[in-house]
């Protein structure tokens, strides 16, 4: 069962995180069909008031770049800052 169904549609209690996928071949910034899509999402009719983009790219087998965006309905996409 799917959360959304399991929580009552109760989107101000229980809401969508976000993304995450990988960019193998360039760069973890979020390309513009990234943007554009997680855009779409929080000015969408699910009250998605932010979301969370996290991208990865895995250089020569060895070492792991990886990026997150926060995209809100509130503000432009920016760097997601995460803290203790
Ligand atoms: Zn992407």
């Amino acid at each position: 069962m799917l959360l959304f169904e399991r929580t009552g549609r109760d989107y101000a209690r229980f809401n969508y995180l976000g993304e995450w996928h990988s960019h193998p071949t360039f760069s973890t910034r979020p390309s513009m069909e990234d943007v554009h899509a997680m855009t779409d999402l929080v000015t969408g009719e699910r009250s998605i008031d932010f979301s969370v983009l996290l991208i990865a790219r895995l250089r020569f087998l060895r070492w792991l770049d990886a990026s997150a965006f926060v995209f809100s309905r509130y503000s432009t996409p920016r760097p997601a800052s995460l803290k203790r």
